[in-house]
């Protein structure tokens, strides 16, 4: 992609708006537009970052044998009303009238729809495990939005819904979305804690919030260090087998970790002093078991090997994909800008031509974005007359993980400066053997 053919509407100043380093540097690098409060647009680089994030998240729900579909935005208000929760949720839900003056609802989540489904098709255990998922805008009107797309209205969310047979199938689902999660947040580049958080009136211990720490995070939670240190599963994870991936649950829920609301201070000092960490933290996803509460009212039964009818057992699992982006900034970010992850970067390589209209380096950048392209990497080729301050600024501040940078000199040469954003380091490299190294990474 040629940035002069690009949308990307940098800005020059702090915008005063945003509080924290994401927001500041998601509207400073062109990646969303604000729109209203806590409604906000992706712009092409925001845009390439959530599809990024949607991905990943795609791929490990999948694995896990979670099934993706679409489920509408826009809700009736007559299915919630079967669930009681159309009475019971607050404020935060955005109730509005058709024409013909039927209750409708923006869905905040789909736990209602999703059991509406369930119970149309599926009558029989042999049906079971059944995991549905979608990606789908959710909108909440949140008393504060704030922080740019950390806590918006509308945001957008990866819930995934598990039915059962019984109480044994459901953790075994919980568990399969529980090693899931851990796989999508390190494959992102993060490391997130599954933090016990509250159950409620449905009790167990089925509740994980998973917490990315930062210092702008809205929760205080308290863990031991252990967990920095934990082995992720791999991809060769047996979620076939459910001794094993209860054995990783077990490993990954054995060391204390919870939030402020869940914290117990007898727990916590039987942590070693030097093991304990209380920081800040920002939730970026949340599983619960909550068993038959919408199958029972909603009557979504099937029968049992026994012949006989039960309630379907279910539990509800979601990401915010959206907040993410943010997470992902706020920890990887330095006074120049963003830092992406390679695995989630917008393009792979911001290539600096130092002199656009100079025959040769016009034609060594063009070789150089070919190769890259061949190679499978995403390029964005700055062929723009800005000066050479200004590209740089651009580049650190966009955060791609590598600034390959062609100047008159060095393309006498044969020559190229290849930059690392996140060690600074600076290689002078001859062209050929970054023609190889390039072929090497296809
Ligand atoms: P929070 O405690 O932050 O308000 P929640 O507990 O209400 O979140 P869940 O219902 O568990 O959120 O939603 C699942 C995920 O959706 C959260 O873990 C978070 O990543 C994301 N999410 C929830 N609310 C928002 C929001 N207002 N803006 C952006 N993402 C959100
Ligand atoms: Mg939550």
């Amino acid at each position: 992609m040629r940035l002069s053919r690009y949308f990307l509407p940098i800005l020059k100043e702090n915008p005063r708006e945003a509080e924290i380093v994401s927001h500041r540097l998601m509207l400073r690098a062109g990646m969303i537009r604000q729109q209203a409060a806590g409604s906000f647009s992706w712009l092409p680089l925001g845009k390439r970052v959530l599809d990024k994030v949607c991905h990943i998240i795609r791929e490990e729900q999948n694995r896990a044998g979670a099934l993706e579909i679409i489920m509408p935005t826009i809700q009736s208000a007559d299915l919630w009303r079967e669930s009681g929760r159309y009475e019971d949720y607050g404020k935060e839900m955005l109730r509005i009238k058709d024409r013909h003056e039927r209750d409708m609802l923006y869905g905040p989540t789909n736990e209602e729809m999703v059991t509406e489904i369930f119970r149309s098709y599926v009558k029989s255990y042999k049906d079971l495990p059944l995991n549905l998922y979608h990606i789908q805008w959710k909108f909440r009107d949140e008393v504060r939005p704030r922080f740019g797309v950390m806590r918006s209205r509308e945001f957008l969310m990866k819930d995934a819904y598990s039915f059962d047979l019984d109480f044994e199938g459901a953790r075994a689902a919980y568990n399969r979305m529980f090693v899931a999660y851990l796989r999508t947040f390190t494959r992102m580049g993060l490391q997130a804690i599954p933090m016990r958080a509250d159950t409620g009136p449905i009790g167990g211990d089925l509740s994980h919030e998973f917490i990315i720490l930062a210092d702008t995070g809205e929760s205080q939670v308290y863990c031991d260090r252990h967990y920095l240190t934990l082995d992720v599963p791999g991809a060769d994870t047996d979620f076939g087998n459910d001794a094993e991936i209860a054995g990783i649950v077990k490993t990954w829920t054995t060391p204390y970790a919870a939030t402020d609301e869940m914290h117990d201070d007898a727990a916590w000092n039987k942590v070693p002093d030097a093991e304990r960490l209380s920081a800040r933290g920002i939730e970026v996803g949340h599983i619960f078991h909550f068993g038959e509460k919408y199958s029972k009212p909603m009557g979504a039964k099937v029968t049992g090997p026994d012949g006989k009818g039960h309630f379907v057992s279910g539990g509800s699992y979601g990401i915010g994909p959206s907040r993410l982006v943010a997470a992902i900034i706020e920890a990887s970010h330095d006074e120049s800008g963003i830092i992406w992850p390679e695995a989630i970067a917008p393009f792979h390589v911001a290539l600096i031509n130092m002199k656009p209209g100079d025959a040769a380096c016009d034609a060594l950048c063009e070789k150089i974005q070919a190769a890259y392209e061949k190679a499978g990497r995403d390029v964005l080729y700055d062929d723009t007359d800005q000066r050479a301050g200004a590209k740089f600024a651009t580049a650190d501040l966009i955060g791609l993980p590598w600034q390959v940078i062609v100047g008159p000199r060095g393309a006498a040469e044969g020559t190229v400066e290849v930059k690392n954003r996140r060690t600074g380091e600076r290689d002078v490299k001859r062209i050929d053997d970054l023609m190889t190294m390039v072929e090497k990474a296809a």
